[in-house]
């Protein structure tokens, strides 16, 4: 095809090629940019169309275009769907045999391709770079451009390499994209890519058909079973879970309750692990209960809702699970169930996670910041739009617009339980956990409260204006917020810095009460 940078060929290329009528957002701009070739790097979140600014460009300019990508499992799949509209691509990766990875290559010397897939690691093998030197290369295109970021949650070494794209070709197009980037990841994709100069084109991240809900978790099984049965029945959707065992022990009890569920994790046998997710892909009204190994680059129009059991890490991650729902841009739930347990444990992989301080700081940052999200009183799309540096209004869509929490001034239980804490833990150098001092404040003679003599302590039965469930989302808010932290292996609670402030009423600390909900009952068989 023509060397040119008129929009026409790209309008052309969009209707015979891919079918469409038109481009979408700033689609059209992002592709003028590229077919230009300026550099680009583009913020859009799932579903909003990335692929086609580096793929119409790709046939419009003379050359291959080489697109660099992580999702290897997904290249046959991309490469498979470009063929069957015509467009010549292939792909280089570790998957492939001696002779297909020949023929790719021949047919990249000979110019017989439009698209050419790479794994990021290929570019640090020498007989690659030769090879690209001798072809002829129309742009690069970088996706999952976040995967460059040591602030973000997905970084690969591998994307460091890709500095070298623009040293050694300086004179071919890049297009970098990514569907998840706070403020601090966009800055550093482009310093670390070379892309200051890039033009940038960041589009509104709200996906205003999800619906985002966080509930309280309490049994979180039953739950997922109640809103799959009243509100998602025969629908298609993801479950997320943090282990391979809870992947598997709710994939079970789903079918056991008459849902068609499917496992996946990385643990299971990889054609188990291909079939399941092509089963999802093709077939209506599956679940697909996975860890997040699954997701990246599905391409499910019509998932209709995305269940998380456990907390996410991070906002970014959230954001990008819950972005695989309603791609059709039909109403869809983005439905995660949250509990005390959920900071007690991401707290101590925290602790225990290798790497250097710096690191787990930053760890500790993106775990509080999804702990902020969950615990907000305020829209929790503004929250969510905000963390990724775009201002918003209430959306009237979400769980605390529809059904608005209340505020309240906590200080005192909280002053109550951090005084229970500092006498199991600094005056007597006990440890024990949050059932331990909700037991004692709520004054109950258990065993184990008679046993250590804890109804001799002046706070036994102090906090009975609480109930048992929400002392512990005053013990979750509290770990939330860094004024209670826990330590060891059996979430032993322990004083911050902080608490002290608390604890001499110098500081005010405000929580949130869960909006009472109509109580919905339903047949569950437990498995
Ligand atoms: P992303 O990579 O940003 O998640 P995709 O490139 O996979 O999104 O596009 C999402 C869906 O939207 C795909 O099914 C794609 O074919 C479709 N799409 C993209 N651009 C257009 C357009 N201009 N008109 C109609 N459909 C489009
Ligand atoms: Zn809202």
């Amino acid at each position: 095809m023509a060397v040119t940078s008129t929009g026409n060929d790209a309008l052309e290329v969009l209707h015979r090629i891919f079918g469409y009528d038109a481009f979408r957002g700033n689609q059209q701009a992002i592709i003028d940019q590229v077919v230009a070739g300026g550099d680009a790097l583009v913020l859009m979140p799932t579903g909003g169309g990335k692929s086609l600014c580096y793929q119409i460009p790709a046939l419009v300019r003379a050359g291959v275009g080489v697109v660099v990508s992580p999702l290897i499992a997904l290249m046959q799949d991309q490469v498979d769907a470009l063929t069957a509209l015509g467009v010549r691509a292939g792909f280089l990766n570790s998957t492939q045999d001696a002779e297909s990875r020949r023929q790719v290559e021949r047919d990249f010397l000979s110019g017989d391709l439009d698209l050419l897939y790479l794994a990021p690691e290929r570019l640090r093998v020498d007989s690659t770079v030769r090879l690209l030197d001798q072809g002829k290369i129309s742009l690069f295109a970088i996706d999952e451009a976040h995967c460059v970021a040591q602030w973000g949650h997905d970084f690969r070494p591998d994307y460091l390499a890709l500095s070298m794209l623009h040293e050694r070709w300086p004179d071919v197009p890049r297009i970098a994209l990514t569907a998840t980037a706070t403020e601090a990841t966009h800055a550093e994709i482009a310093t670390r890519l070379n892309l200051e100069d890039a033009r940038h084109f960041v589009a509104s991240f709200d996906r205003p058909n999800i619906q985002y809900r966080i509930a309280p978790k309490n049994d979180q099984k039953k739950q997922l079973l109640d809103l799959l049965r009243t509100e998602h029945p025969g629908d298609a959707g993801i479950v997320y879970c943090l282990s391979r065992a809870s992947v598997e022990k709710t994939a079970e009890f789903l079918v056991a309750n008459g849902v068609p569920a499917l496992p996946y994790h990385a643990g299971l046998d990889s054609r188990v692990r291909a079939a399941n997710q092509s089963r999802f892909l093709r077939e209506d009204g599956l679940v697909m209960v996975a860890t997040i190994a699954f997701g990246m680059g599905i391409d499910k129009p019509d998932v209709r809702f995305v269940a998380h059991l456990d907390l996410p890490k991070s906002v970014e991650g959230y954001y990008q699970e819950t972005g695989r729902a309603g791609r059709d841009g039909l109403p869809s739930t983005a439905w995660l169930a949250y509990g005390l347990q959920d900071v007690v444990q991401q707290r101590k992989m925290i602790d225990t996670s290798e790497g250097d301080a710096a690191h787990r700081r930053r760890l500790g940052t993106h775990l509080d910041a999804m702990l902020a999200l969950c615990e907000t009183v305020q829209c929790r799309r503004v929250q969510l739009l905000a963390y990724f540096g775009q201002k918003s209004d209430p959306c009237g869509n979400c769980d605390t617009c529809l059904n608005p929490p209340e505020s309240w001034d906590g200080t005192v239980p909280a002053q109550k339980l951090l005084s229970t804490v500092y006498r199991l833990r600094n005056e007597r150098n006990q440890k024990f956990g949050a059932g331990q001092s909700i037991d004692i404040l709520l004054g109950k003679r258990t065993d184990k409260v008679v046993q250590h003599d804890h109804d001799q302590l002046k706070v036994f039965g102090i906090g009975t204006e609480l109930k048992d469930t929400e002392w512990r989302g005053v013990v979750r808010q509290l770990l939330a917020q860094s004024l209670l932290a826990v330590e060891g292996d059996y979430g032993t609670l322990v004083l911050t810095e902080s608490s002290d402030d608390v604890l001499k009423s110098r500081r005010q600390v405000m929580l949130r009460r869960e909006p009472e909900r109509a109580s919905r009952s339903s047949r569950v068989s437990k498995s």
